[in-house]
């Protein structure tokens, strides 16, 4: 098993409530030069070309799989050896079954690596606004967002 000390989490930049998928986040991540290696291909989602997340969390709470987990990912520059990635589909606000998607993918997570640090893109890349939200604050709140990043389905 990959040691690993982050699980990171991310958004996609994209506007809040659009929906996308996998899929979309391979084909930008073909366009930006990300590639998986063949072998791993192999074992995990053979479709995927590039997709550097390990999940990404669709804007209908549907958890899609992109790198196998022993797979080292492209999304952390400086920690993708030791971290998992996981992807929030939007900018800042969420649905609530995304947030409730990503607090049992985080706390399944944590089962597997006890000692990995939770934590945003933005705290381990200055500069950074992803994930837009405060990842320190939604766990030290037992993984329940603040209003403000909850995006109400109509
Ligand atoms: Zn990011």
């Amino acid at each position: 098993m990959r040691s690993v000390d982050h699980i990171v989490i991310h958004c996609s930049a994209t506007p809040n409530g659009r929906r996308t998928t996998i899929q979309d986040v391979d084909r930008w991540h073909v366009d930006a030069g990300f590639r998986r290696q063949a072998d791993w291909r192999k074992k995990m989602n053979p479709a995927l070309a590039a997709v550097g997340y390990h999940f990404l969390i669709r804007t209908n709470g549907a958890l899609d799989t992109g790198r196998h987990l022993d797979e080292v990912g492209a999304h952390v520059r400086g920690h993708n050896a030791t971290s998992v990635g996981i992807c929030m589909v939007g900018t800042d606000q969420f649905a609530r079954i995304q947030w409730a998607a990503l607090a049992s993918n985080v706390t399944a997570l944590l089962k597997r690596y006890p000692k990995a640090r939770v934590c945003g893109h933005r705290d381990l890349f200055a500069g950074k606004t992803c994930p837009g939200f405060d990842v320190t604050a939604w766990m030290k709140a037992d993984m329940k967002p603040h209003p403000a990043h909850i995006l109400e389905v109509k």
